[in-house]
């Protein structure tokens, strides 16, 4: 790791000189090192005048050190990242040593009360990043987060869920070719990173071009706190807190890392009812049947084969389907990324943290074994 130095090999890169990290100031009000805020930055009004503002939260450590952003629900629906931020504020308290950690957890609030990814002005508020003092609602909004927040920090992660009727393994995205990105990526410790900038106008891409490495976590489904994602989320937040130095301890390490570069959609062939084979998380082989579709009185009609090896990223919940339909995200692999997870994954089973995710993200859905091949190529 190329990019780590000093501090017993921990990862001391910070944008700023040590003078200006002494200063923090948010929506006008300025925090002193070692405390803590509850604080409301105005960002819209009602359509009576009133301001609406998005609570932040900040824990500044006695000494300065990086300054780390966390930001949750910027879609409306996924309420993963909130679960996550809350845990982190109400589950065992955090002795920051060095550095300050400024937590967002509902971005979007108008999307929140209205069941909905998207701002009001029917925008991606993920689409609106850097944004503009004098854009449309969504644009000042990320205008606002992006100059307050995004910008004095040297380091972020934005947590997100799958779209409405998916359901997403834990899984990093981040531009890995930025080499402190790739550094912030590797802390965190899922299993997988899939190397991407992200769609323009995405807060991780504006803050990685920006100069702030970001990177998302991508996990669980829309409407739900998840336990088990909360607890990914957690340990990734702590793995990233130790491994810039601004908590004591060590990060933990996944069984196994991998960066996929490439992706791929299995969409179903016609219209028809599944039976599911893999689970999010899954190893599979090329040519593995993935779903087997059937009319609705159990005719079969159709293998949905995996196309490439990979792991399956994410998957749809709904076990109805139209031609053309998303059935199954996977990360394809190369051979020795194959062989690697295959080392860790035996017969396709996982222990510990990661193992529980994924049973639990589909613990409510139907699957059946598939009677052919499935085992031999799994082996
Ligand atoms: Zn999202």
């Amino acid at each position: 790791m190329s990019a780590r130095n000093g501090l017993n090999g921990r990862m001391t890169l910070e944008n700023r000189p040590f003078d200006e990290r002494k200063t923090l100031v948010i929506a006008g009000q300025s925090i002193p090192l070692g405390e803590t805020r509850e604080l409301q930055l105005p960002f819209d009004e009602t359509y009576l005048g009133e301001p609406v503002s998005l609570p932040i939260y900040v824990m500044r450590a006695p000494q300065p050190g990086p300054r780390v952003f966390l930001t949750g629900t910027l879609h409306g629906d996924e309420l993963n990242g909130m679960g996550i931020i809350r845990e982190l504020l109400y589950g065992d308290p955090l002795q920051l040593i060095r550095g300050s950690l400024i937590l967002i957890p509902v971005i979007n609030i108008h999307g929140l009360e209205r069941h909905s990814r998207y701002m009001p002005d029917r925008r991606d508020p993920n689409r609106c990043f850097p944004g503009l003092a004098r854009g449309s609602q969504t644009s000042r909004m990320a205008h606002a987060i992006f100059t307050e927040v995004v910008k004095q920090c040297d380091y972020g992660i934005d947590f997100h869920s799958a779209a409405v009727r998916r359901v997403n393994y834990p899984n990093v995205r981040a531009y890995t070719r930025n080499p402190r990105t790739r550094m912030l990526a590797e802390a965190f410790g899922c299993e997988l990173i899939v190397n991407n900038q992200g769609p323009q106008g995405s807060l991780r891409r504006s803050a990685v071009q920006a100069g702030v490495p970001s990177i998302i976590l991508e996990a669980g489904e829309v409407w739900k706190i998840e336990p088990t994602v909360v607890e990914i989320g957690v340990r990734g937040v702590l793995n990233v807190l130790r491994t810039v130095g601004m908590l004591q301890g060590e990060p933990r390490k996944p069984p196994f890392q991998l960066i996929v570069t490439k992706t791929t959609w299995v969409r179903a062939p016609m219209g028809g009812i599944l039976d599911f084979h893999a689970r999010p998380g899954d190893l599979v082989r090329r040519n593995e049947c993935l779903a087997t579709m059937s009319s609705i009185f159990g005719q079969e009609q159709s293998s949905l084969l995996a196309p490439v090896d990979g792991i399956v990223l994410g998957m749809t919940t709904m076990p109805a389907v139209k031609p053309g339909g998303p059935v199954y995200h996977l990360a394809a692999l190369s051979r020795r990324n194959v062989q690697q997870a295959q080392h860790y994954l035996k017969n396709g089973e996982r222990h510990g943290m990661f193992g529980r995710v994924r049973r639990e993200l589909t613990s409510a859905m139907a699957f059946r074994e598939h009677e052919s091949e499935t085992h031999e190529t799994k082996s």
